[in-house]
This record gives structure tokens, sequence and C-alpha cells, in this order.
């Protein structure tokens, strides 16, 4: 069990918060959940907002707070929201995207700033495949050079990999990367087909896991943390594994998380909107940055309120809500599903996860022209 995620009670508060400070890029990942351009918004909360949401997240006691894009360091007032964030008594972690914005000078910076973590992408385990999934030629060197510049100056550093066609056959290599790293851990996102996200780049769900057994293994001899994103099932495939080598004789132990966010064993099911919300750059709030529903927003409503109370979120963390094989299945409590993904693909949050192989016992599908309204269309009125 981890003990920090145990100790708090997902109806009352998340884990994870995340805010889009903006949604400004230079680079054009062709993955973008964000359909990032160059310019800011003109709507963006204004760096006042900026300081009053960090006040709610230290009135949350949200342990994991994270400033994302776009890119952050498109925003003049960085340094001094983060600064508010440690006087707040709030840990900052930041992902930055990895142009010529990003210099060493920057990372000094953000470190006295009082930045706890620095998180950069790494999507392909040579120049050429990262470099066409970010758009920008240079991105690779770059990112090696930020990752370089971090450990100089002992700033922790978390490498975020989005697995997708693009990159699935780079997958060992991928891993041997990471292990030549010096890196706190290593973020592992599975595509969701939003935004700039395409469908025809979702790995099957045979894929997913081989993608789990490889970080499975890694993680047995890893000096880092491994966590997935948009991957819950990984719990599932967790729990498995354990069964499969105590049955075998093993000795099937748990894996020991070296840092607080960490996914190393099958905790309580974190998923989106229990125990995670996204803040987008114009102060709207959603279960995950990459489920585009709203469930209200900070210029009008606290984020607690929101959290709370809203008709969606109060509805995804309710297990018994879960249709299709999700909802059938006795890991839904500790996995359910990428409701981001179930909703990228069928419009309904609730529906089942699309990627997954897992068929639960005794579990029947309805035959195809059968389906009833889903409770998300209920609850929406459709
Ligand atoms: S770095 Fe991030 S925000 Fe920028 S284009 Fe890529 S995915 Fe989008
Ligand atoms: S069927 Fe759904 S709840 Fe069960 S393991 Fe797969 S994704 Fe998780």
């Amino acid at each position: 069990m981890n003990p920090l995620i145990d100790s708090i009670d997902f109806n009352d508060r998340p884990f994870i918060a995340i805010w889009e400070v903006t949604q400004a890029c230079d680079l054009a990942c062709v993955h973008c959940r964000a359909s990032a351009q160059p310019d800011r918004h003109p709507m963006e909360l204004s760096t006042d907002e900026g300081k009053e949401l960090i006040d709610q997240i230290a009135a949350l006691k949200v342990p994991v707070f994270v400033l994302t894009g776009g890119d952050p360091t498109k925003r003049p007032d960085l340094f001094e929201l983060i600064d508010h964030a440690r006087t707040m008594g709030v840990r900052v972690s930041l992902t930055p995207s990895a142009t010529p914005l990003l210099t060493r000078d920057i990372i000094v910076r953000l470190k006295w700033s009082g930045l706890a973590r620095l998180a950069v992408s790494m999507d392909g385990a040579c120049a050429a495949t990262h470099d066409a999934f970010r758009g920008m030629s240079g991105s690779f060197a770059r990112t090696l050079d930020a990752i370089h510049w971090a450990n100089e100056i002992g700033l922790p550093v978390q490498i975020n990999t989005t697995f997708s066609r693009r990159n699935i056959a780079e997958m060992d290599a991928i891993v041997a990367l990471m292990e030549s790293l010096n890196i706190t851990l290593w973020s592992v996102f599975f595509l969701v087909p939003t935004g700039r996200g395409k469908l025809d780049d979702l790995l099957s769900a045979t894929e997913f896991e081989e993608v789990f057994a490889a970080i499975y293994a890694l993680s047995k001899k890893a000096s880092f943390d491994i966590k997935t994103t948009e991957a819950q099932h990984y719990r599932r495939f967790l729990l498995q594994q354990r069964v499969a080598e105590r049955r075998a004789g093993a000795v099937g132990a748990a894996i020991p998380e070296k840092t607080a966010d960490a996914i190393g064993r099958a905790p309580r099911g974190l998923n989106d909107g229990k125990g995670f919300v996204f803040i987008s750059h114009t102060g709207d709030v959603f279960p995950s940055g990459f489920l585009p529903v709203g469930g209200g927003n900070v210029r009008r409503q606290t984020l607690a309120s929101i959290y709370r109370e809203s008709p969606l979120f109060v509805g995804l963390r309710d297990t018994s809500k879960l249709e299709g094989k999700c909802g059938a299945c006795e890991f839904k409590e500790i996995c359910g599903g990428s409701r981001s993904r179930a909703y990228a693909l069928t419009g309904n949050p609730l529906g089942e996860e699309p990627c997954c192989s897992y068929v639960p016992k005794g579990y029947v599908p309805r035959p195809i022209g059968t389906a009833r309204p889903t409770t998300f269309h209920v609850l929406q009125g459709a």
C-alpha cells in the first residue's frame, strides 16, 4: 500500500492536481491533447487568479501539484507562481517543453524559485523518432541537455513517454535509454485519441499488455519509480503477475516505491476525477487533461466544490455506474479503466476501457444493437 495515497479520501480531495497554465507552445507534437499553438490565449487565468488557485490547492492539501501546458515557460509570471506555491507549502512539478526557451539559466532559476521536480518528455530512443513526434528537430538533444543540467544542480527529473503506434517498435530501446539516465520517475503515458492524438496511433489491447510486461520487468530492477497514466489496467496486470508468481513459487514481493506519486504496486484506484483533477488555462475543471468534459470553472466556483459536488465528478467516482465489461469487472475498484479513452472512443466516460484485453469472469457482452442509453447520457439529459 502507498500510505500517502491511502490517507486520502478521494471523495474529499484529489491526490494530483494539474494546472495547464497556458496552451501556448512552440512545439507541434503529433499527439498533443491540448492542440497547442504558439500564442497565449487572452482568457488565460491571470497571475492573481493563478495565485488564488494555488491557495485553494494549499487549503485542500493536494500532495502532488503539476504546472503543465502548453509550455509553462511561455508565461512570464511562471517564477512568481512557483515562488507563491513554495510560500504556501505547495510542492510543484513542472513540465516545460524542450525548446530554445528551456536554457540552463531557466532551469537554475526554476530550482531557486522552489521547483521540486522537472518533468521532460522523451518519446523515442533516438532523435529521429522523438523529433518527428515533437514536430521540431533538435528537441531530443535539448531534452538530454535539460536532464543533464537538472542533474548538475540536483533537481530531480521525471521523464514522460507517450506510447503509440509511432514508437512502439522502439520500446526495448526506450527502456534501455531510461536505464541509462539519472531520473527519479518514469511516467509512461498511453495515447488517448483526443486533441491532435489520432485513433490510428492507438495501441491495441495486446500491445498495452506488451508494454505492461516491459515496464513491470524494468520496475523490478530500476533505480527510479515507474507510473502509468491513462492505463489504469496496469494495476490489474500487477495483481495478476503477483498471483502468477506466487503460484509459481516465487515470492512476488511488492516493489518498493521511491517517490510519493509512484504506482509501483497496485494501490487504490486513482482515476480520472477520482483522486485526479485538471484545471485548464481558462479555469475549466476537467476530470483529466484527456477528458474534455467540464465539471465547472474556478472563476465561478471553488475547486473543492467542483471536485466534491459536480455530478460529473461524483458519477465518475461511483464504480457502480461503470458500464460494459468494466462495470462487470472484479478489478473495477483498483482499475476502472481509462475514463478518458472510453469517452474519446464512445462519447461515454462511463463506458468500458477500449484497450483492455481482460474479460471479467462470467461476463457476457450485450448483443450488438441492444445498447441502452448510457448513465452518462441520462445524466446529461440526452
Ligand atoms: S510539448 Fe506538450 S503542449 Fe507542446 S505541442 Fe507537445 S504535447 Fe502539446
Ligand atoms: S475490464 Fe475494465 S476494470 Fe476490468 S481490468 Fe479491464 S479496464 Fe480494468
